[in-house]
Parts: C-alpha cells; sequence; structure tokens
C-alpha cells in the first residue's frame, strides 16, 4: 500500500490524474451541493467528464430519497446530463443487497424515511406496513410481525422509543439481520446547525440489541461492488471525490481507489494532515491521495 500524500493539486496536475482515469464517483452532499445549494460549475465538470469519456457515477450515504427524486434535484440544480442509472444511494443499494445478497425470505422492518421505503418497494423487498391509525401501545403490548427477518436502520426524523423497543426485541433473534444505510454521526445544516445521522439512531439500537449493524453505505465497500457489478469498473481505474474522511475517503481506500478531498464540505486540509501525522496506522486510511478546493478546479484542468 503506497502511503497517501495529501497531495494539494491544480490545473495540469488535476488533468493528469484524470487523463489516468476511466471512472469519476461523486459523493453528493459537500462535493456536487450542500443541501439544495449546487457547488458552483458542478453541472459543468460533470458535463465536461463525460465529454472526455470518463463514467461518471454519483454515491450518496443520504437515504432520504428514491433515486427518481435525486433525478429531480441534479435537473433542479442545473444538471442536464445525468440518468437514474449513475446514482448511488445508501438506500438504493441496501434494497440491493437485501434481495440480491441476503436473499431475504421475509420482512424487513424498517427505521427510516420514505427514500428507504420506496426503494424497497421498488426491489420487492417486503416491509412491515406501520398501521398508522392503530394505537401503537405501551412498551408491554405493541404488535410484532412474526416474518420479520431483517431490521434496517437509516435516517428517521420521527424515531422514536416504539421504534427502538420494536427493533431491539426483533433482534433478540439472532438469525434476524441487522443492517445500517449508513454510518454517518451528524450533517451539517444551514445556519451553523447540525442533524443527527443514521449513525446516531443505529447506536442506539446497537446499545439497545447488543449487536453490531452491517454497514451498507460508504465506508463499506458494498457501494462500489453495487456499481462494480452493473459497469464493470476496475478500481484502478477509478477516482473517489468526497468531502469527508471518515466516510468518502475512507471508502474509497478500502475499496483500492485513488481518492480525492475537495474542500467545499465536511472536513479540512488541517483534518486530512492530522491524519497524515498520527502514528496511529488505522488513521492513514483517512488521508486522502490528492486534494482540491472545489471540483470547479477540474475546469481550468482542462482550459489550460
Ligand atoms: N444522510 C442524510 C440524511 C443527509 O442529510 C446527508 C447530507 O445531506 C447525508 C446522509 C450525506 O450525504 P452524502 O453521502 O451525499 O454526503
Ligand atoms: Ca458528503
Amino acid at each position: 500500500v503506497s502511503s497517501r500524500g495529501c497531495h494539494k493539486i491544480r490545473g495540469s496536475q488535476i488533468r493528469e490524474l484524470l487523463d489516468s482515469k476511466l471512472n469519476v464517483l461523486f459523493d453528493c452532499d459537500g462535493v456536487i451541493w450542500n443541501g439544495e445549494t449546487v457547488v458552483a460549475g458542478a453541472p459543468e465538470v460533470v458535463t465536461l467528464l463525460k465529454q472526455q469519456g470518463k463514467k461518471v457515477f454519483f454515491i450518496t450515504n443520504n437515504c432520504t430519497r428514491p433515486r427518481a427524486s435525486y433525478v429531480t434535484k441534479f435537473i433542479r440544480l442545473g444538471f442536464t446530463d445525468v440518468a437514474e442509472e449513475e446514482i448511488f444511494s445508501s438506500a438504493y443499494c441496501s434494497a440491493a443487497y437485501l434481495r440480491d445478497v441476503a436473499k431475504l425470505q421475509g420482512k424487513v422492518y424498517v427505521i427510516g424515511c420514505q427514500g428507504v421505503v420506496k426503494e424497497l418497494r421498488e426491489a420487492g423487498v417486503p416491509i412491515v406496513e406501520e398501521d398508522t391509525d392503530a394505537p401503537t401501545g405501551t412498551i408491554y403490548d405493541y404488535p410484532l410481525d412474526p416474518d420479520v427477518k431483517a431490521v434496517l436502520v437509516g435516517y428517521d426524523e420521527k424515531f422514536d422509543f416504539i421504534k427502538l423497543a420494536k427493533a431491539c426485541c426483533y433482534l433478540q433473534n439472532t438469525e434476524c439481520l441487522f443492517l445500517a444505510t449508513d454510518p454517518d454521526p451528524w450533517h451539517p445544516l444551514r445556519g451553523g446547525r447540525i442533524t443527527p445521522g443514521s449513525g446516531s439512531l443505529t447506536a442506539a439500537v446497537e446499545t439497545a440489541s447488543s449487536r453490531k449493524a452491517t454497514v451498507i453505505g460508504k465506508p463499506s465497500c458494498f457501494m462500489f461492488e453495487c456499481i462494480a457489478s452493473q459497469f464493470n469498473l476496475d478500481p484502478g481505474q477509478s477516482l473517489m471525490v468526497g468531502d469527508r474522511l471518515e466516510t468518502d475517503i475512507l471508502f474509497g481506500a478500502n475499496c483500492g481507489l485513488d481518492t480525492m478531498l475537495t474542500l467545499t464540505g465536511v472536513s479540512t486540509l488541517e483534518e486530512a494532515h492530522g491524519y497524515k501525522d498520527s502514528d496511529d496506522p488505522e488513521r492513514k486510511d483517512f488521508v486522502p491521495d490528492y486534494v482540491v478546493e472545489t471540483i470547479a478546479d477540474f475546469i481550468d484542468a482542462y482550459e489550460e
């Protein structure tokens, strides 16, 4: 394993790197957009890379939307050439895992949001339908479905005690799978606020059940395997661009991809150097190979 450089690159150096790759994988929030605001130049970058013959993919740990809704978001933010097949979310990949890898024979108990529910339905994976009219009962008498064979935890703004209680009851059965869409601890919101991520809710379920979830999203390699199985990607020919060292950059390292940190999101250059200078060998996988200010720097790279 080569030592990762954390090299700040621009212009012709970016061009040389891109010329050596066939595939560019972009994380979304913090790279392509920040919430509902596009990163300036991102639509042009995607078009430019495609004109150069690159395959471009979007991999997001955000499980709140189904794929079709991401297509609408890309269009709304000014992208003209992003296809649904190029978008891999932790919700889409969780559904693919349950259908194709686990080959689940039974239902999924979902702590999550519409994005997760819609992707599971699309994949034909049965879920426990919550009867919203019925009284939820006390912790002694809420209903449990005997057909549940998996618990899937994702971002859920309606997370509550009963959901936690149900999940940990299902997980007492050691044959019941325990999956998490993603391990993200929190996400930035506007005005300096943050919101808890799926990882916070998963941590509660892990504690209550004394079990550890299998993570589907970044930094787990499953999302890369999911893309590679559909598009036959060679890791050595692929570049992962992300804004979070502990998820995106570690994901790239785990999958054998070259990695690039962009400074338009969560992690800073100082944090990257902190990991590089650390004595802990495990932290080396958080160090990106390359750093750019923004992916808009790719435009200059092709203009020079
Ligand atoms: N999950 C949720 C609920 C989010 O709001 C976000 C970012 O906005 C993410 C995950 C992270 O998304 P990404 O992997 O595209 O950075
Ligand atoms: Ca991100």
